[in-house]
């Protein structure tokens, strides 16, 4: 694996050597594109510990954030925000990247807005309701902590005996993969009745981690006030939109909408499908949020925005950033590589 990932890294580094001395050519001017919007979900101050390394994919440090910032800035980029985007940002000459934030997070306020401010870089933050609320069930950080304080694992799950070992982080990593397959993918109930019985199994409170992690109602109206940032929405209960009836899928963008707008007193333009991959939002979720009133839309396909995305503002393509991405990557993301390549990042 390692050997793997060592070749894969040396791969990277050369790639991204030869379009630095082409300058791109010819994927710049196939797959480049006018700019880029990322995503990113949690900023920490710096990984402690053991951690599942699936979840850590989530979260980015505030070092990490800053030096995203610097790549950016240092081949001329523009800092857009998202209502900067479609008053002009299509025209202009310079590239340009869009600082996003997913769900809500509270380290958002106390971690990344002050990196942010430092480097006068605009963020929007896409809030899913229910996080703001305390009503969302953070079940794969309760199966990380089960996992990390246990060396086996053994628990009746809907009539049948779980037996999983955990004593090595590689056996720690793969049975956290087995039990979000069994919360995420089970038939038995719905997701948050699962997430809830695994939480009841191990005695945990479902509810302790958003309300430590989720920025309460003042907290966004605090953010709201700040002039960087632009807050959008992201669905009341973060389900699958594809999934549900159009009625419910745009009750869940349209009562998002209206739930911040009359939490922060300010219009909210701007929205992200939760998930975001090409299964989970589809032309009837595009249509949908246009029905709802909002300027924008984005998706999680990984590709760059492109000049003829003017034409498409409810399908806007971005890019999940996460730690593993080296510079290289952003190297080969900037000349469009690795957007011709993967059409998606994560499944969040
Ligand atoms: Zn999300």
């Amino acid at each position: 694996m390692k050997e793997r990932s060592g070749i894969k890294n040396r791969a990277m580094k050369a790639a991204a050597g030869f379009l630095r001395l082409t300058n791109g050519f010819p994927f710049r001017q196939l797959y480049g594109g006018a700019g880029q919007i990322l995503a990113f979900h949690r900023v920490v101050p710096e990984f402690s510990g053991e951690r599942i390394w699936s979840n850590s994919y989530l979260e980015v440090t505030t070092g990490y954030l800053e030096t995203v910032i610097q790549y950016y800035r240092s081949h001329g980029f523009d800092f857009l925000s998202m209502d900067d985007l479609i008053n002009g940002g299509f025209e202009r000459k310079k590239k340009f990247v869009v600082f996003t934030f997913d769900d809500g997070f509270r380290d958002n306020l106390t971690q990344a807005l002050p990196v942010l401010e430092k480097h006068g870089v605009p963020m929007t933050i896409y809030i899913t309701t229910d996080f703001p609320d305390k009503k969302t069930i953070l079940w794969w950080n309760v199966v990380e902590d089960v996992i990390l304080a246990n060396a086996h694992l053994s628990f009746e799950w809907f009539g049948e005996r779980m037996e999983f070992p955990c004593s090595s982080p590689a056996e720690k990593n793969e049975t956290f993969g087995m039990i979000h397959s069994l919360i995420q993918e089970g038939n038995e109930l719905t997701l948050k009745e699962r997430a809830m019985k695994f939480c009841s199994t191990f005695n945990t409170d479902p509810f302790a981690s958003i309300r430590e992690l989720a920025m309460d109602w003042d907290e966004v109206r605090e953010m709201s006030r700040n002039k960087l940032v632009t807050i959008g929405a992201h669905s009341i209960s973060h389900p699958v939109l594809s999934q549900l009836s159009a009625e419910n899928s745009f009750d869940e963008m349209n009562r998002s909408k209206l739930r911040i707008e009359q939490e922060t007193g300010k219009r909210v333009d701007h929205f992200a499908y939760p998930f975001g991959g090409m299964t989970e939002a589809t032309g009837r979720e595009y249509e949908l949020a246009e029905k709802c009133g909002f300027r924008t839309a984005v998706t999680l396909v990984s590709a760059s925005v492109k000049k003829d995305h003017s034409n498409k503002l409810f399908e806007l393509p971005r890019i999940a950033v996460g730690m593993s991405m080296k510079k290289e990557t952003f190297e080969l993301m900037r000349f469009g590589v690795i957007q011709m390549m993967r059409k998606r990042a994560t499944p969040v």
